[in-house]
């Protein structure tokens, strides 16, 4: 059985140590979470897995780093300083505040997120919308911009904003990397970092937050020269079915690539390669959906989009966690106007400027995807999370702690933890030992017994069957590791 809401998940994470309100001890502030020392494990190698999926699709994808604050002009440049809002609506009686948008939403179960803050006023008149947490009336629609704005100098002589998004920074830096690399497109531009939204009511946990962390990857390309290039890369993902909802259907659909054609190859070919991402490193595949957004609902920049979303009990139906744009050439021509930096290339017998398709994650959806799908309560409490992501991978225990099997296990212990994520637990009898380590996701569980000190054989538990093998102590690395890396299922080592 999965747990249902979100309060018994968060509650479950809290107490295992792997996210919670940060600021706990002063009451928490809405919108900011801390990662305790599991939630940090997973949160990690999710993103060492990201990016060895990512950058390894192109070996002209890179990893940059750029600043957390950006100056006034860049943002004004890119058009968050006018258009990065959300419309806001406050209670006359509570002083509550609300997403106009979502308040919409919540009555018709449509998207809103496209509406303006007219049309969403005539709604909520039309639709008689009061406030949510005491039904008083609610105000006036206005324009809220989400940016954080920060002083810049002793004297706050500059006005900067903490990003929000990671993208700027890739984009400013295409002329000096077109250079670096050798003029070679296409090229990547991934990031890896922090985001900050003053979100208007962050009241959805680890989904809505005013602090969070993004993961994206920015393509520059020319799509009259790279096209092809991309078109031969369908071959490696024509095998693929990937699971789709097009604006107008009402469910999703497993198909071929070759039923997207109308779409161009670059975006065929990444949508493709983020499905298997999920697939193969996040071992999500019926409660995922690739869904494409209509006109009304993208941005006027993204000239195709679709979110990724997943299926997540605990905040009530389908999720976005991730989204590929494909956003014409609209960043770098706004940054050549706003910086009179040339930000064209030689192409075609003229200058250019190139086009961008962003791959953008946010981290923390997804690692609440992942304990959403799976957290499991029932006969025991157990998470079933991918060997490659899971915060301890391996867990040594003595049967008992004495004639020498302690000893015995810390020579094991340290043996493993060079290889992987390894948990060296001693106390507790060895049924607690185990359910403690189901409650944290870790695959395999180790124990040495008084048959390792005879013939140096150890068992190995998995956590899905909860089936144990006996194995050599010579070979146990290379069954484990074997085993992580999906070369061999566990079934295939029972006698
Ligand atoms: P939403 O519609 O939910 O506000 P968005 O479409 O504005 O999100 P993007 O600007 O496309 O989001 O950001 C890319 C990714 O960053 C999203 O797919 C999401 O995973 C993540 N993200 C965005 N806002 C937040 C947030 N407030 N808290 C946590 N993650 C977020």
């Amino acid at each position: 059985m999965v747990m249902t809401t979100r309060e018994e998940l968060e509650s479950v994470c809290k107490r295992r140590g792997f996210i919670w309100q940060s600021s706990e001890i002063y009451g928490g502030e809405a919108g900011f979470y801390d990662y305790g020392h599991l939630g940090a494990r997973l949160k990690d190698s999710w993103e060492e897995q990201w990016k060895d999926f990512f950058l390894s699709l192109d070996q002209n994808y890179h990893l940059v780093y750029t600043p957390n604050i950006l100056p006034y002009r860049v943002l004004e440049s890119s058009g968050h300083v006018e258009h990065f809002s959300d419309v806001l609506i406050k209670c006359n009686r509570c002083g509550n505040s609300f997403r106009g948008d979502h308040l919409v939403e919540d009555v018709t179960g449509e998207s809103a997120e496209w509406m303006g803050k007219d049309e969403i006023k005539n709604k909520v008149e039309e639709l008689n919308i009061s406030c949510p947490d005491c039904k008083g009336d609610l105000g006036d629609a206005e324009d809220f911009n989400m940016m954080f704005e920060v002083d810049i100098g002793p004297k706050g002589e500059r006005k900067g904003f903490l990003r929000p998004e990671t993208a700027q920074g890739t984009y400013m830096n295409f002329p000096r990397e077109y250079r670096a690399l050798r003029r070679n497109m296409p090229f990547g531009l991934a990031t890896v970092g922090p985001a900050f939204r003053n979100e208007i009511s962050p009241r959805q946990g680890v989904y809505r937050m005013r602090e969070f962390q993004q993961a994206e990857l920015q393509i520059f390309f020319i799509p009259s020269i790279h096209d092809a290039l991309f078109e031969e890369r369908l071959e490696e993902v024509a095998y693929t079915e990937i699971p789709v909802m097009r604006t107008g259907d009402d469910m999703k659909k497993m198909i071929s690539v070759d039923e997207i054609k109308d779409l161009p190859a670059y975006y065929i070919y990444h949508l493709s390669k983020i499905y298997e991402f999920y697939k193969d490193i996040m071992e999500i595949e019926g409660d995922i959906r690739l869904r494409e957004l209509s006109s009304e609902e993208r941005a006027f920049y993204n000239k195709i989009h679709f979110d990724v979303e997943i299926n997540m009990k605990s905040l009530g139906g389908w999720k976005e966690v991730a989204g590929l744009h494909y956003r014409s050439d609209h960043d770098l021509s706004q940054h050549q106007e706003g910086s009179n930096k040339k930000m064209s290339v030689p192409a075609d017998g003229e200058r250019k400027v190139p086009h961008v398709i962003e791959l953008s994650f946010g981290v923390d959806r997804n690692i609440w995807a992942l304990l959403d799908l799976g957290y499991r309560t029932g006969d025991r409490d157990w998470l079933t999370i991918p060997d490659k992501l899971a915060p301890y991978q391996v867990a040594v225990f003595p049967l008992v702690r004495k004639d020498g099997l302690l000893e015995k296990s810390e020579e094991v212990f340290n043996k493993l933890n060079t290889k992987f994520r390894t948990f060296w637990d001693v106390s507790g009898s060895i049924g607690k030992r185990y359910a403690r380590q189901d409650e944290i996701g870790t695959p395999y569980c180790v124990t040495v017994d008084y048959d390792t000190m005879e013939e140096d054989s150890v068992t190995i538990r998995e956590i899905k069957t909860t089936e144990q093998i006996r194995v050599s102590i010579t070979q146990l690395e290379e069954i484990l590791q074997k085993l992580t890396e999906k070369e061999k299922l566990f079934d295939d080592y029972m006698g």
